[in-house]
Parts: C-alpha cells; sequence; structure tokens
C-alpha cells in the first residue's frame, strides 16, 4: 500500500467511478425489476452490493462483466438481498479459466452467511474455482425487534469450515460507531447500523483525498526545475536544496482534492446509533430504500421498510448532494410499463423532493448508470 505523508493518495490520471442498479425491486425479482444489487464500479473492478436472486442473468444484460466482481457487500440475510450468491458465485467461477483468478472475491456480511455459503456449496458438491473469503459484521440486538434477534454467535462455530473462506470477525468499533471493513491506497469503506426486521447495514464507500496541483511557478522562482524533487514534494517530502533552502510540500502544494462518497443503505425504517449521519454527512450519493409511498408510511415502518419522506429526511439530515430511491415494492412500475393495477413510481420521486425543496431526486431503475465525476478543489 502506497500512502503519502500527506494521508492523501497518489493522483492518477482518470479514475472513473460509477454506479450500476441490476435490482431495484424489493422482496422478489419481476421482468421490470430485479432484486437487489447494485454495483459500484472503480477503474474496472466491481463490487456488487446485495445479490438478490438472478443477479447473474442482470449482470448478463447488462454492459458489466461479474468476472470483475473483486468485493461483495451483503446488507442484511433477507433472501431478496442475498439468494443470488451462491449460484452468481459458481458462474464466475465456471467462466474464469484455470488459475485466471488468484486474490480471493472479499466477501462481507452479516453473521450467518459463511455458514450459508459453505453449507450451500458443500451440499450441491460446487466446487469453486475461485478463492473466496467470508468477512462476518456482528450485528448489536437493538438493530431489530427484540422478537426478531436471534443468537448467532454460536452457529457452526465448530465446524470444520475451509480454512479458505474463512475471513475476518468484525465487530462494532463503539468510538466511531462503525465496522471497519477495508483500507487501502484509495479507498475506506465501512459499515454502519440500520434498524429493520433483522440486524441489517449500511455501507460507506470513501474515497481518500488526492494530492493537490504543485505551484509550479513557485518552484521555478525558487530555482527548481521539473524532475524528481517535484515527485518527492508530492510524495509529501520536505526537500532541502543544495543552497541550504528547505521546501516543505505544504509551500508549494494546493489542497488535497477531496475524494468522493457514496453511501448505500440496506433495508431500514431508521438507523441505530450515530454511525449512519456521520459517516453518511455530505455524501455524493445516498442511495436509500423506499419500499412504499408516503400514504402507506405505517405500513412501511411495521415491516422495517422507509417510504421517500423518511429517506428524504436522513438525506436532509445528512446535507447529501444527491439522493436515490431503490428497492421499490413490484406494484410501482416505470413510468414507461404502467400496466393495469400497476402505480406509477413518480409518485415517490414528488413525495422525497417536497422534502428536500425541490432537490431532483434519483428514482433508480434497472441498468441506470449513475457517474460520480471527480471533484475539485473546495
Ligand atoms: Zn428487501
Ligand atoms: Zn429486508
Amino acid at each position: 500500500m502506497f500512502l503519502s505523508p500527506l494521508g492523501v493518495a497518489p493522483l492518477l490520471s482518470k479514475m472513473s467511478m460509477d454506479v450500476t442498479f441490476l435490482g431495484t425491486g424489493a422482496a422478489y425479482p419481476s421482468p421490470t425489476r430485479g432484486a437487489s444489487a447494485t454495483v459500484v464500479r472503480f477503474e474496472g473492478e466491481c463490487w456488487l452490493f446485495d445479490c438478490g436472486e438472478g443477479t447473474q442473468t442482470q449482470f448478463m444484460k447488462s454492459n458489466l462483466k461479474a468476472g470483475r466482481i473483486t468485493k461483495i457487500f451483503i446488507t442484511h440475510l433477507h433472501g431478496d438481498h442475498f439468494f443470488g450468491l451462491p449460484g452468481l458465485l459458481c458462474t464466475i467461477s465456471l467462466q474464469s479459466g484455470p488459475a485466471t483468478k488468484t486474490l480471493p472475491v472479499d466477501i462481507y456480511g452479516p453473521l450467518g452467511l459463511r455458514s450459508f455459503l459453505w453449507r450451500t456449496m458443500e451440499l450441491s458438491h460446487s466446487q469453486l474455482a475461485i478463492p473466496y473469503v467470508v468477512h462476518e459484521l456482528v450485528p448489536t440486538p437493538d438493530q431489530c425487534p427484540e422478537e426478531e434477534w436471534k443468537e448467532l454467535s454460536f452457529v457452526d462455530r465448530d465446524e470444520p469450515f475451509s480454512k479458505q473462506i474463512q475471513g475476518k470477525t468484525i465487530y462494532l468499533d463503539p468510538a466511531e460507531d462503525s465496522y471497519p471493513l477495508v483500507d487501502n491506497e484509495h479507498f475506506v469503506m465501512k459499515a454502519f447500523r440500520l434498524f429493520h426486521r433483522i440486524p441489517s447495514f449500511g455501507f460507506l464507500v470513501e474515497e481518500k483525498p488526492r494530492v493537490g496541483k504543485l505551484n509550479v511557478q513557485k518552484l521555478k522562482e525558487l530555482g527548481v526545475h521539473p524532475g524528481p524533487i517535484y515527485g518527492k514534494l508530492k510524495e509529501g517530502v520536505t526537500v532541502v536544496l543544495e543552497n541550504g533552502t528547505t521546501i516543505s510540500p505544504s509551500d508549494v502544494l494546493a489542497e488535497p482534492l477531496p475524494g468522493r462518497k457514496v453511501c448505500i443503505l440496506g433495508d431500514c425504517c431508521g438507523m441505530v446509533g450515530e454511525g449512519a449521519a456521520s459517516l453518511c454527512y455530505e455524501a455524493d450519493l445516498l442511495i436509500h430504500e423506499a419500499t412504499l409511498d408516503d400514504t402507506q408510511m405505517d405500513k412501511a415502518k411495521e415491516h422495517g421498510h422507509s417510504t421517500p419522506k423518511m429517506a428524504a429526511q436522513f438525506a436532509k439530515l445528512c446535507k447529501v448532494k444527491r439522493l436515490v430511491l431503490s428497492h421499490f415494492s413490484q406494484r410501482y412500475k416505470p413510468t414507461s410499463q404502467i400496466g393495469e393495477g400497476d402505480m406509477d413510481v413518480s409518485e415517490l420521486k414528488s413525495q422525497a423532493e417536497l422534502v428536500l425543496d425541490g432537490q431532483e431526486v434519483v428514482l433508480a431503475e434497472d441498468f441506470m448508470t449513475i457517474g460520480i465525476p471527480m471533484k475539485k478543489a473546495r
């Protein structure tokens, strides 16, 4: 891992980042809306968030390649969010040539996911050609109604899981009120707690700030010409010139460029603790569920779900730049596909925009892609 002493990532040329929705429906997949699956793509790498039934065929219909998946995140263990996972892994494995993948696919999800995957693969005699590891998040009992809580810490504890899939067990960091998942050269990823019928999580993908521009004019005035010294300064190293002049990086570097932030929430009717609000603060993109419309708020809450108003209130609290609603009940059809007895999903957009004082809200549709442009200096 390379991180300069300034704590910022090196400046790469393009670093494209976008989000594609492969499934925007609740409860089950239908011809108009697949079950939950969202892909964040960064420089050709795919990170999959949730993997409802049929996600592999959604991949095939899209311009994304399932073979590019390096990380998978599961928000919670309701079937519409992870029943597609064993099938997807088997297909990626079938399509991968011998020894094409050496790095394992990292899978993050709630406690119990490792056991589910291991048993499914064992019972179906599926031998994956691709290595994978499962990192489990340990939920807290306040993430669901008391009667729904299941103590899973001891499930399969003594089973001879293949060492291959044994990842980390990740506990809540009480100081940050979040779960640390990934911290590499370019990104930090964390999980935070949501309240649902069963424990559910949201995920933060945050790009690290990038090194600001060098003030070439100033360097020239100091008698420094393009060369290795420029590189050192960009890496955050203080330089002493032959004439004894000391140049510290902050003298000649502009402010670091802020990184991009995307937050993807699992099913929820509320947050647990402060983690969600603090991590989602000023997100460039917040993807929040809105299963039912505002006229059915009581029903939504009873089932642990949100409405557009609830999602927008959270987005407003966090001052997010763009709110995207997803996980719609299958009764809400895209405007172009409304049949008899269907409801127009655009009503949900209006309900959310009302809370956000007209700020535009996006309704996710299957195969929609949203680009996240690089930021300029503040
Ligand atoms: Zn769901
Ligand atoms: Zn759910």
